[in-house]
C-alpha cells in the first residue's frame, strides 16, 4: 500500500506512510501542520522544478526557514527520484547531525536508524533500509574513499555552507569532480548567506534560490558601554531574564569548556541565591568534547514550577560556537550574545596550532540571535555596543585558510587528487600546503615524489590525524598495539579526568599514579573501564567519557582488522612494557618533540619555541626529552598530554628527521651530535670485539 508521493502529488495528509506502510500516528499529523507554517513550504514546487532541470541549485534561507529539515524530505517526495534512491545531507557537526536527524525521523515518523540515519565519526546509526542520511561533512568524504563516484547517493544536500568549514571546501572541490563524472547525481548547496552567490561562480552558474522570510521576530538589544568582562556581564543578563522577563529557555554564547563550566556553576548560584521568588532553573553546558549522552541533554524541556502557581521554571544552555548553526533547541526564546568565540588558528612557520579567543563576525552575531525566534519570538541581548556591531566585527574567514592541512592532504591524496593548487574556491598558503604534504613525507605516507605509500593509503583508512595514525599502523612492530589503541582512542574522545573543584589534588594524585607519563595514564584508564562506577569516581574518571572511549575504540579495532593489522600486547610483567609504548607513540609524534634546555624550560624541535609543560600534565620529574600531543597558546605557551622519552630513541626510530645536517643549531642538536657518535663507536667496538 505504499503511496510515492510527487512534486505534483496532492499535499493532503495521507494516511499511509509511505516509507513504512503503516497507518501515521497522531502525531505526525500535529508535526505536519507546524511544517507547513516553515517559508520553505512556499517554495516546495519552485524549487523541486529547480532540482528537475538543473544539476546543481543555490538555496538560501534564514536559519529556522526549515533548510535542514524540510528540503531533504521534499527532495525524498520528488518524482524524478527512483524509490529508495538514498539521499545525503551534510551537518558541520556531530550534535548537529544527531539532532536534525532524530527530529526528521519523528516528522517522517518512522524509527532513527531506519529510514533516516545519521552518520557521525566512530558512530553510524544507519542500516541498509536508511534512504536519508545526515552525516558529518568528514564523514562523507570518508564514504568517498570506498565509493569515489558516491554512487550510492542520488541526491547529496550540503548543508550551513556558509559556516565554510575545513571539510566544506573539501566536499566543493571534490564534488565538482564527482558531478562532471556524475550526470545523473544532483547537488543541492543551503546557506543562510548570500555569501552564496559565490558558490554559483564555482559550480557553473548554478541558480540561486532565496526564501525569503523568518519564523518569528527577533528584538535585538545592545549596551550603551562595551563591557569590560563579557563572562561577568553574560551571568548578570541571565539572572536579569530569570527575574524580570516572561518565560522561555536561555542560550548563551561562551567561548570554551572551561569558561562555560565556570558560567553555569556560578549561574546555578547567583540563582540558587535569590532563593524561591524565582522559578526553579536547569542549566545545561554544551561543547564538542561532552559525552554525547550529555549533550542531547539540553534538548529536556524547561523544569516544571515547584509548586502549581509558583513561577515557572527555565532552561539555560551554556554553549560554545557548536550551537550558532543547525541546532534548534527547543524552547529557546533568549539569546545572549558576548561576541567572541574560540578558534583554532594555524601558523605554519612554527607548525602550531593555537586556540585563540576572537572577536566573531557580523554574520556569526545574525545567525546567534537568529536562534531566539526558532519557536516564537524573542530577544538576543548582544553584549556589545551598537557602533561596534557596525564597525568593529571582522569579516568571517574560510577555516581553510587558517587550518593545518595535513589531514586534508593525506584525504585528498587518497581520493586521487593531485593539483592541489587549483582545486579549492579560496587557495590555501603555500606555505601551509607546504607544510602538510612535508609532515606526510616524514611520516613516510608520502614517497620522494609526493605520491601516496603503502603506508600513507593504509593510514588514511583511520579517521584520525595523520601522526595518531602512523602510530596506530606501526605499533605492531613494538609490540603493543592494543595498548596503542587504547590511547588512541582516550586521546580522540572527551576528556576522562575529573577535576572537581573541591578535590583538585585528590584528582591528580589519582592520576598520577599512573606510570610517569600522560599518554599511559589515559591507557591504564581504559584498561578499566569494565570496573564499576564507584572505581570510576575513585579515580576521578568520568564513566560516561570512558564509555564514549570504548566505543571509539571498537571501531578503531574494527578498521585494523579490516586492513589486517595485528592486535598484540607485551608481556605486562616484562621490564620493555612501557619502553615499547613510549617508542611506538614516538614512531607517529617525532614531530612533535621537546628538549629540556639547561636554563629549565623546554624547546620544542626543530622550531626552537619556548614552552612549558601544562599544568594537568602528570609528571613528577622534567625528563629531558619529551613527546607532546597538543600545543596550547593561552596565557603561555604550554604543550599538553605528554610522555618522557629517550634521546637514543629520536635517532633509532626518525634518522630521517633527526638529520643533523638539516638542524637548527641548539642544545639539542649538540647532544643529539654526542649520542649520533656514541652510537658510531658502540658500532665500531662490537665490529672490533668480533
Ligand atoms: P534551517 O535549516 O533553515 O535553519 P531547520 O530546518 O533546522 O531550519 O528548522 C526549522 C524549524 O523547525 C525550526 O525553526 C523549528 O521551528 C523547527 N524545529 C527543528 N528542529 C526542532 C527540534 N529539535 N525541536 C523543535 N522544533 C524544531
Amino acid at each position: 500500500s505504499a503511496h510515492t508521493g510527487g512534486a505534483t502529488a496532492p499535499l493532503l495528509p495521507e494516511v499511509f506512510n509511505p516509507w513504512t506502510g503503516w497507518k501515521y500516528s497522531q502525531r505526525y499529523f500535529e508535526m505536519l501542520d507546524k511544517r507547513k507554517a516553515l517559508p520553505v513550504w512556499e517554495k516546495r514546487c519552485k524549487f523541486l522544478r529547480y532540482l528537475h532541470d538543473n544539476q546543481t541549485v543555490i538555496l538560501v534561507g534564514e536559519a529556522g526557514s526549515g533548510k535542514s529539515t524540510q528540503i531533504p524530505q521534499f527532495v525524498l517526495e520528488a518524482n524524478f527520484l527512483k524509490k529508495h534512491s538514498m539521499v545525503a545531507c551534510t551537518q558541520p557537526n556531530r550534535v548537529a547531525a544527531m539532532s536534525v536527524s532524530r527530529r526528521v525521523a519523528e516528522e517522517m515518523d518512522v524509527t532513527i536508524g531506519e529510514e533516516v540515519g545519521y552518520s557521525i565519526p566512530f558512530e553510524d546509526c544507519s542500516s541498509p533500509k536508511t534512504i536519508l542520511k545526515y552525516l558529518t561533512e568528514c564523514m562523507l568524504l570518508r564514504e568517498a574513499m570506498a565509493d569515489p563516484l558516491l554512487e550510492r547517493y542520488k541526491v547529496i544536500i550540503l548543508d550551513e555552507a556558509h559556516e565554510r568549514t575545513l571539510d566544506m571546501d573539501v566536499l566543493f572541490g571534490f564534488l565538482k569532480v564527482v558531478l562532471r563524472n556524475r550526470p545523473d547525481l544532483k547537488l543541492v548547496i543551503m546557506s543562510a548567506t548570500l555569501e552564496a552567490e559565490n558558490f554559483q561562480e564555482w559550480f557553473n552558474g548554478a541558480p540561486l534560490m532565496k526564501v525569503p522570510g523568518r519564523l518569528h521576530p527577533v528584538e535585538i538589544f545592545y549596551t550603551v558601554h562595551p563591557e569590560r568582562d563579557y563572562l561577568e556581564a553574560a551571568i548578570r543578563t541571565v539572572v536579569h531574564i530569570h527575574t524580570r522577563e516572561p518565560p522561555g529557555g536561555i542560550l548563551v554564547f561562551l567561548t570554551g569548556e572551561e569558561e562555560i563550566e565556570d558560567a553555569c556553576r556560578k549561574i546555578t548560584k547567583e540563582i540558587c541565591n535569590l532563593g524561591d521568588q524565582v522559578g526553579p532553573t536547569k542549566v545545561f553546558p554544551l561543547y564538542s568534547s561532552l559525552p554525547p549522552a550529555m549533550q542531547q541533554e539540553i534538548f529536556q524541556p524547561s523544569p516544571a514550577p515547584l509548586n502549581e502557581d509558583g513561577s515557572p521554571g527555565r532552561k539555560i544552555v551554556v554553549s560554545t560556537n557548536i550551537a550558532e548553526t543547525s541546532l534548534t533547541i527547543d524552547g529557546i526564546v533568549y539569546v545572549i550574545d558576548p561576541g567572541f568565540s574560540e578558534q583554532y588558528v594555524y601558523n605554519p612557520r612554527i607548525r602550531v596550532d593555537s586556540l585563540l579567543v576572537s572577536p566573531i563576525s557580523k554574520a556569526s552575531a545574525h545567525q546567534r540571535s537568529g536562534h531566539a525566534g526558532r519557536t516564537q519570538p524573542g530577544k538576543c541581548f548582544r553584549l556589545y555596543t551598537e557602533r561596534s556591531f557596525n564597525n568593529d566585527l571582522p569579516q568571517k574567514y574560510p577555516e581553510i585558510l587558517r587550518s593545518n592541512l595535513a589531514t586534508t592532504v593525506l584525504t585528498l591524496k587518497k581520493l586521487g587528487i593531485d593539483d592541489l593548487v587549483h582545486f579549492f574556491l579560496d587557495p590555501p598558503a603555500p606555505e601551509t600546503l607546504m607544510r602538510a604534504l612535508e609532515v606526510l613525507h616524514y611520516l613516510g605516507a608520502l614517497d620522494d615524489d609526493g605520491n601516496l605509500t603503502k603506508l600513507g593509503e593504509i593510514m588514511s583508512e583511520f579517521p584520525l590525524d595523520p601522526q595518531m595514525s602512523k602510530m596506530l599502523v606501526v605499533s605492531a612492530e613494538f609490540n603493543c598495539s592494543n595498548e596503542i589503541l587504547s590511547i588512541s582512542a582516550m586521546l580522540s574522545a572527551p576528556n576522562c579526568f575529573v577535576r572537581p573543584k573541591e578535590a583538585k589534588t585528590a584528582a591528580d594524585e589519582a592520576k598520577a599514579r599512573s606510570p610517569s607519563a600522560c599518554h599511559i595514564s589515559y591507557k591504564v584508564a581504559v584498561l578499566t573501564t569494565d570496573e564499576d562506577l564507584s572505581w570510576c569516581l575513585e579515580n576521578f574518571l568520568d564513566e560516561r567519557a570512558l564509555k564514549a572511549a570504548d566505543d571509539v575504540r571498537q571501531q578503531l579495532v574494527r578498521i585494523m582488522a579490516r586492513l589486517n593489522l595485528r592486535l598484540c600486547s607485551p608481556d605486562f610483567n616484562s621490564p620493555d612494557y612501557y619502553v615499547n609504548i613510549r617508542k611506538a607513540l614516538l614512531a607517529g609524534y617525532f614531530t612533535q618533540v621537546a628538549h629540556l634546555e639547561r636554563t629549565g624550560h623546554y624547546l620544542t624541535m626543530k622550531e626552537t619555541q619556548v614552552v612549558h609543560l601544562h599544568p594537568s600534565n602528570c609528571l613528577e620529574h622534567k625528563p629531558e626529552w619529551v613527546i607532546y600531543n597538543e600545543y596550547v597558546l593561552t596565557s603561555r605557551d604550554f604543550i599538553r598530554t605528554v610522555t618522557d622519552i629517550r634521546g637514543e630513541w629520536l635517532i633509532d626510530i626518525a634518522p630521517h628527521y633527526y638529520d643533523l645536517s638539516n638542524f637548527p643549531s641548539c642544545e639539542a642538536e649538540r647532544v643529539l651530535r654526542r649520542l649520533y657518535r656514541k652510537r658510531e663507536k658502540d658500532k665500531q667496538d662490537t665490529k672490533n670485539r668480533k
